[in-house]
């Protein structure tokens, strides 16, 4: 099976905790490997038959690359293409973008992606509104006119939710939306059924899940096959390829992304809880808590809450001390992964200055979650 041809498991409506398991196996045939191996080829034995011999040449194609679309794409009800990183995907979305275009970004959003937008509207033209996703009219003005519409839901680190199928109705087939799902992966939301037309992932986060490969997707509907085509060229012309053995520990590592989701959103809904009724937190941002502003709209367009969430304490002083103060919580400046990790985003010269000083992302993860809260409440109560 070649990464243009419809999944067999998406069509065969399994749950996602089936797909997660099936999807992306090799045919099970006498003496077939259970898993698509790795495949390390920087080229193929070429075919004068034209119809055969599809993959040509290492940076075109890889069967274990190919074994971790159909994955993806099958959680997510499309068709997928990764990439090196989910800023490699990001880009290769933006090389679409003509000069001159309108672009409406999220005001918080992650920094890459705000930084690769500035750096290309100054390149090539472009006006780009930046808008606060949760508010639904407001993008929606925003977008009119616009030729791409970015949001990230729930955002990166604000953890704002923004109504997806509002949006996605009102701007299908006439504005390009494109949805980074990263935060929510496609257990919890799949953008392409409320009618985005793009959705990305940094793979490197939740679905590849151990913190030990950097990988990147984009998923679009089947029938848009010109737009798939035009990011396979991307990919080819930048070299933006996944690494082959990456692409096989992501989707090693998707396999258990409904298991390791599960665990760690069950942590987080306990630890906000308890986050939130500290003196040394002034805010948890996480929508599983009712007070959330985020709360109502996730609780009705998701399917769980997630695991990333952000506390806001006192100072940037409290805040690196907070994060300093922890064992078993790894001080570190990624998410999604099995290990609990938490960070002051300000830390970075280049998060946005609208992200409060003090305010600390979490990522948590399947650890038990008395653990977890035993090295909080430590690191914490010094700061009462
Ligand atoms: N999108 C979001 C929401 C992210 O958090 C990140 C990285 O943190 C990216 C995209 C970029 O992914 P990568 O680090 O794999 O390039």
């Amino acid at each position: 099976m070649t990464s243009d041809s419809p999944s067999p498991v998406a069509a065969k409506a399994w749950r996602p905790e089936t797909v997660a398991v099936a999807a992306g196996r090799p045919a099970a045939e006498a003496d077939a490997p259970l898993n698509t191996p790795v495949t390390f080829a920087s080229t193929y034995v070429g075919s004068l038959d034209t119809t055969d011999g599809s993959l040509g040449y290492g940076r075109y194609g890889n069967p274990t690359w190919q074994a971790l679309e159909e994955g993806i794409g099958a959680l997510e009800g499309g068709q997928a293409i990764t990439f090196s990183s989910g800023m490699a995907a990001a880009h290769a979305v933006l090389e679409l973008v003509e000069p001159g275009s309108t672009v409406v970004l999220p005001d918080t959003c992650y920094l890459g992606v705000a930084a690769a937008v500035d750096q290309r509207a100054a390149r090539y033209g472009w006006t780009v509104h930046r808008v606060d996703v949760a508010d639904t009219d407001a993008v929606l003005a925003a977008a009119e006119g616009a030729d791409l519409v970015w949001v990230e839901s729930p955002t990166n680190p604000m953890i704002e939710v923004a109504d997806l199928p509002a949006i996605g109705a009102a701007l299908a087939g006439r504005v390009r939306l494109v949805v980074d799902n990263t935060f929510a992966t496609p257990l919890l939301q799949q953008p392409l059924s409320v009618g985005a037309d793009i959705v990305l992932h940094a793979v490197t986060k939740f679905i590849a899940g151990h913190s030990d490969a950097l990988l990147g997707a984009l998923v679009l509907r089947e029938s848009d096959t010109a737009t798939f085509a035009a990011l396979q060229a991307v990919r080819r012309s930048h070299g933006a390829t996944p690494g082959t053995m990456e692409a096989y520990l992501a989707l090693r590592g998707l396999r258990t992304l409904p298991l390791r989701l599960n665990q760690a959103q069950a942590n987080a809904g306990v630890l906000a809880e308890r986050l939130a009724a500290h003196p040394a937190v002034q805010r948890v941002r996480y929508p599983g808590l009712p007070g959330d502003p985020g709360h109502e709209r996730a609780a009705r367009t998701m399917s769980g809450f997630g695991s990333v969430m952000s506390v806001e304490l006192a100072d940037a002083a409290s805040a690196d001390a907070f994060v300093a103060a922890t064992g078993l919580w790894v001080f570190a400046t990624s998410l999604g992964g099995v290990e609990s990790m938490l960070e002051r985003r300000r830390r970075w010269a280049g998060e946005l200055t609208s992200v409060p000083e003090g305010l600390v992302r979490l990522s948590v993860g399947v650890e038990h979650v008395e653990d977890l809260w035993s090295d909080l409440e430590q690191a914490l109560d010094p700061l009462s």
